[in-house]
C-alpha cells in the first residue's frame, strides 16, 4: 500500500473538484499548490527573467539588517509591558486576555505602538516565569524582541509582526491545554515560544514557489527546498549574536542544542508543502495515543513529543479561521492583499499568476470555504481529538466561521422563494450554529449560473480525507442570509472582492 494514502485521497478529491467548474478548478489549485509538492512548469525557468543582481557571497544571510539608531533600545526603567506607549491602561487591558484564544491581537499591535510581538512576547515569558527559569536578562530580552520585530516587514499585509504575535499567542494558548498540562519542560515550552516568534521573520512577502521559480537569491541558497522557512530560521538565529541580543547566554551547553534542535524542527513544519506528512503522522499518534494516569498525554520520546509541538505551532499558524470571525476577516482581507501584490508581480514578469494571487479572477469566500475543508478543518479536526475535549470550542468557531464564508459565496440570481421554502422545510436556512443535514457541494451554489456544470452530490459526498470524518464535516450549505445584509456585510468588507467568474 502506498506510504500516503491522504495525499492520494486528497488528490483525488481536489481532481474531483476541479472538474465540477471553474471556480472549483480554481479552489482546486490553490490547494494543491499550497500543500502538495507539485512539480512546477519547467518553462517557467526560461531565459525570460534573468536579471542578474549583482554578485554577493553567500556567505552573508540576507535580511540581517543593521538598523539605526540601534533598536529603540530598552530604557533603563523597564515599562510595563516593555514598551513605551501613551495607552498603557488599555493595552493592560487587552493583555488581561492573555490566555485566552481569540485575543484581540490587531488592538495590542495598536496599543503598544506597533510593538504587539515584543509586548506579546514579554508578557507571556513573565506569565510564565521563563525569565527567572532560564536567566534572561530582561533588557537583553527586549532587545532581541524588538530587533526581531524590526526584522518583520512594516509594510506587508499580512506576514508582519502582529501575524508572528498572533502566532506566538495561539501557541501559549494550545500549551495550556488540560490534556497537555505538565507534559512539556519549561525549555520545550520556552522553544514552542521562540520558534513561532521567528517563524516568518524578514518575510518578503511571496511564495516559497515564486522564489523558486523565479531563481531568487534565496531558493538558491537553499536549493528550493523549504526556502522560506530556512530563511526564517537562519535570520532568528543569526539575530541572537547582535549586540545585547543573546537571550540564551546563560543556557547549558546541552540546553541551547536542545533548544536550537526544536526550533528548527518547529519552523520547518510550517513549511505548508510538509502538511500532508505531519497531518498523517499525527493521526497516527492520535490513533496510538496514550494517556498518563493523570489523564494527560504521554509523551515518551523526542520523536512524539516533538511531533506534538511541531503540529501545535502548525496549528497556530493555520488558526485564523478558528477565531472570531470578526479578527479573521482582517487576516483574510491582509492575506489577499499580499496574494493579490505577488500575483501582480507575476502579471508584470509575465509568467503564470499563482492560484488565488489573481485580483481579476480570484474568488475570495471560496478559497476560504476550500483551505478551510481541505486543510485547516482536517488538521484541527485531528487536533481535537488529540487533546479531546479541550478544543471543541475552537472547533465550533472554525464551523460556523466556515459556513459564514460559504454564505457569503457571492450569487446570482437569488434563490427563488420556492427554494427558499424548501431550505426552510429541511432545516438548512437560518440558525447559524446548527449542524448541516446532509451535503451539497460549494458548486451547487453557481450551479445556477454556471450552466455547464454537470455534477452531482455523490462527486463530493464521498469521503475527503479521512472516511471516519465523513460526517462531522462542515460541508454543507450555509445559512440564506437576507440579501441586505449580505451587501451590508461585503461593503464592510474592506479589501475589494473578486469578481464572480464569467
Ligand atoms: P505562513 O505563510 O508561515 O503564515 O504559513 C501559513 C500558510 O497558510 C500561508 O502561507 C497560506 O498559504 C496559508 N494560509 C494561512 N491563513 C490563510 C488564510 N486565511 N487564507 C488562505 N490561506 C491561508
Ligand atoms: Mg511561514
Ligand atoms: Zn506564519
Amino acid at each position: 500500500k502506498s506510504k500516503f494514502p491522504l495525499k492520494e485521497m486528497l488528490n483525488r478529491e481536489l481532481t474531483q473538484l476541479s472538474e465540477t467548474s471553474r471556480s472549483g478548478n480554481q479552489v482546486s489549485e490553490f490547494i494543491a499548490s499550497t500543500i502538495l509538492q507539485k512539480q512546477h512548469d519547467v518553462e517557467i525557468l526560461s531565459a525570460a527573467c534573468k536579471e542578474e543582481k549583482k554578485r554577493r557571497p553567500m556567505s552573508q544571510i540576507s535580511g540581517v539588517r543593521k538598523l539605526s539608531p540601534s533598536p529603540s533600545l530598552p530604557p533603563t526603567c523597564t515599562p510595563r509591558f516593555g514598551v513605551n506607549t501613551q495607552h498603557e491602561s488599555l493595552l493592560a487591558e487587552e493583555l488581561e486576555d492573555i490566555n485566552r484564544w481569540g485575543i484581540d491581537i490587531f488592538k495590542i499591535a495598536e496599543f503598544s505602538g506597533n510593538r504587539p510581538l515584543t509586548v506579546i512576547m514579554y508578557t507571556i515569558f513573565q506569565e510564565r516565569d521563563l525569565l527567572k527559569t532560564f536567566k534572561i536578562p530582561s533588557d537583553t530580552f527586549l532587545t532581541f524582541l524588538m530587533t526581531l520585530e524590526d526584522h518583520y516587514h512594516v509594510d506587508m499585509a499580512y506576514h508582519n509582526n502582529t501575524h508572528a504575535a498572533d502566532v506566538v499567542q495561539s501557541t501559549h494558548v494550545l500549551l495550556s491545554t488540560p490534556a497537555l498540562e505538565d507534559v512539556f519542560t519549561d525549555l520545550e515550552i520556552m522553544a514552542a515560544l521562540f520558534a513561532s516568534a521567528i517563524h516568518d521573520v524578514d518575510h518578503p512577502g511571496l511564495s516559497n514557489q515564486f522564489l523558486i521559480n523565479t531563481n531568487s537569491e534565496l531558493a538558491l541558497m537553499y536549493n528550493d527546498a523549504s526556502v522560506l522557512e530556512n530563511h526564517h530560521l537562519a535570520v532568528g538565529f543569526k539575530l541572537l549574536q547582535e549586540e545585547n541580543c543573546d537571550i540564551f547566554c546563560n543556557l547549558s551547553k546541552k540546553q541551547r542544542q536542545s533548544l536550537r534542535q526544536m526550533t528548527i524542527d518547529m519552523v520547518l513544519a510550517t513549511d505548508m508543502s510538509k502538511h500532508m506528512n505531519f497531518l498523517a503522522d499525527l493521526k497516527t499518534l492520535v490513533e496510538t495515543k496514550k494517556v498518563t494516569s493523570l489523564g494527560v498525554l504521554l509523551l515518551d520520546n523526542y520523536s512524539d513529543r516533538i511531533q506534538v509541538l511541531q503540529n501545535m505551532v502548525h496549528c497556530a499558524d493555520l488558526s485564523n479561521p478558528t477565531k472570531p470571525l470578526e479578527l479573521y476577516r482582517q487576516w483574510t482581507d491582509r492575506i489577499m492583499v499580499e496574494l493579490f501584490r505577488q500575483g501582480d508581480r507575476e502579471r508584470d514578469k509575465g509568467i503564470d499568476i499563482s492560484p488565488m494571487c489573481d485580483k481579476h479572477t480570484a474568488s475570495v469566500e471560496k478559497s476560504q470555504v476550500g483551505f478551510i475543508d481541505y486543510i485547516v478543518h482536517p488538521l484541527w479536526e485531528t487536533w481535537a481529538d488529540l487533546v479531546h475535549p479541550d478544543a471543541q470550542d475552537i472547533l465550533d468557531t472554525l464551523e460556523d466561521n466556515r459556513e459564514w464564508y460559504q454564505s457569503m459565496i457571492p450569487r446570482s440570481p437569488s434563490p427563488t422563494p420556492k427554494e427558499q421554502d424548501s431550505r426552510a422545510t429541511l432545516g438548512i436556512a437560518g440558525s447559524a450554529g446548527e449542524k448541516f443535514q446532509f451535503e451539497l457541494t460549494l458548486e451547487e451554489e453557481d450551479g445556477e449560473l454556471e450552466a455547464e456544470e454537470e455534477h452531482t452530490d455523490k462527486d463530493r459526498s464521498s469521503t475527503m480525507m479521512d472516511p471516519r470524518h465523513a460526517q462531522t464535516s462542515p460541508r454543507g450549505v450555509a445559512p440564506v442570509l437576507d440579501s441586505r445584509e449580505r451587501e451590508l456585510d461585503q461593503e464592510a468588507t474592506s479589501v475589494s472582492i473578486l469578481q464572480l467568474e464569467t
